[in-house]
């Protein structure tokens, strides 16, 4: 995967025990505790992210990647993505008990030093790939990010952390072009914002259509001005498969990434694809995910030195998601720990798994993008 010669640098992972101390209150699922929604489990609670931590160090793996250690962002980080004015408004409410933030994303007391720590943690992976520390990395983050707007948080999103990582890249890191593959079912409204008109940033993102943000994530959407063409949305229809991503990323990622050639590929990465989410309504299995992260490792080989870093966003799933996010971290260090999926076979097994006539149409029409890069 690198050089042939020098031993190849470990995968880095980003965790801190205060991401998982972000707490988004008592929620049923989405929706504001009180008459007649009773209390309950924010579907964006710590479990989904503290037990993939935790199967990392159950198998083994842990030990043998390398801890990235995350810090907080600084304003001057956060504000090349946020207006100055979101800020002082996260500010004056970040003694509140739960305070929401725009649609749907919540800050309790602390919650934001600590997503200022989640983006700071994004920014260190960069740097670690970079600075060849480590071969890829996951910065396995909470809150999540990549719905949070220039001026307010929304979607259980605070700061756009995968979209401040790459400005650093292309700011302090003087690379001239990056590229993000956002496989998170849900629209990544947030990095296609900040570099709406932003030649230097290729934004793909590949959802269920219409999923969340409403009416967000279609495929007119391409960018503006400089950045006409940069942006390129493929809204799979709910129900897509193995099938419809391995077409998506060997008929339209791959081939938008040669065009664009990175100097590093990011991947906003959430596992509610996967085929037990309850906030989408896909059908990827540990399989799947497996095949995806080996084309995208083997676009960074070839594209851009290997730079390949992940940043965590959605997956509600609490049983399931670390066993998504284990397969993808095999491959990133290119180390089996030997540890089958149990939720893969049934899940592989769904039935029309395979690209469907009607999601061939998307993938098609996703197609007729890539011109645009030229
Ligand atoms: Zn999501």
């Amino acid at each position: 995967m690198t050089g042939a010669s020098a031993p190849a640098a470990p995968t880095g992972l980003v965790w801190h025990e205060l991401y998982a101390w972000h707490n988004t209150g008592n929620y049923a699922l989405v929706a504001p505790y009180g008459f007649p929604v009773q209390p309950g489990e924010h579907a964006e609670n710590p479990e989904t992210k503290r037990r993939i931590r935790n199967l990392l160090d159950a198998t083994g793996l842990l030990k043998r990647l390398l801890a990235i250690e995350p810090r907080e962002a600084t304003d001057e980080e956060l504000l090349r993505v946020h207006s100055r004015e979101y800020l002082d408004r996260l500010r004056a409410h970040q003694d509140d008990l739960a305070w929401p933030v725009g649609n749907t994303a919540v800050i309790g007391r602390g919650s934001l030093a600590i997503a200022m720590l989640a983006a700071g943690g994004c920014i260190e992976a960069v740097d670690a790939v970079l600075d060849r520390r480590a071969r890829n990395a996951y910065a396995l983050v909470r809150p999540p990010g990549h719905h949070a707007k220039r001026d307010d948080g929304m979607g259980f999103c605070i700061f756009c952390n995968a979209a401040i990582a790459g400005m650093h890249a292309l700011e302090v890191r003087g690379l001239d072009r990056i590229a993000f593959v956002d496989w998170d079912v849900h629209h990544g409204n947030g990095t296609q914002e900040a570099f709406w008109t932003d030649p230097r940033a290729l934004t793909i993102s590949v959802h269920q259509d219409r999923c969340f943000p409403p009416d967000s994530g279609l495929m007119g959407e391409r960018g503006g001005g400089g950045g006409l063409g940069y942006n390129i949305n493929i809204p799979l229809p709910p129900g897509s498969g193995n099938g419809a991503y391995e077409a998506v990323f060997d008929r339209v990622v791959r081939p938008a990434l040669n065009r664009f050639k990175p100097q590093m590929i990011i991947v906003p990465s959430g596992f509610d694809a996967g085929g037990w989410d309850p906030l989408g309504r896909m059908m990827l299995s540990s399989s799947a995910f497996r095949s995806l992260t080996r084309k995208l490792l083997e676009a960074a080989d070839e594209l851009c030195d290997g730079r390949l870093v992940m940043t965590h966003e959605g997956g509600y799933s609490a049983a399931t998601v670390p066993f998504l996010a284990l397969a993808v971290i095999e491959t990133m260090c290119g180390i089996s720990s030997g540890v089958d999926d149990p939720f893969q076979p049934m899940v592989d097994g769904f039935g029309q798994q395979q690209l469907q006539p009607h999601q061939e149409a998307i993938v098609l029409a996703a197609e007729r993008l890539l011109p645009g890069l030229d």
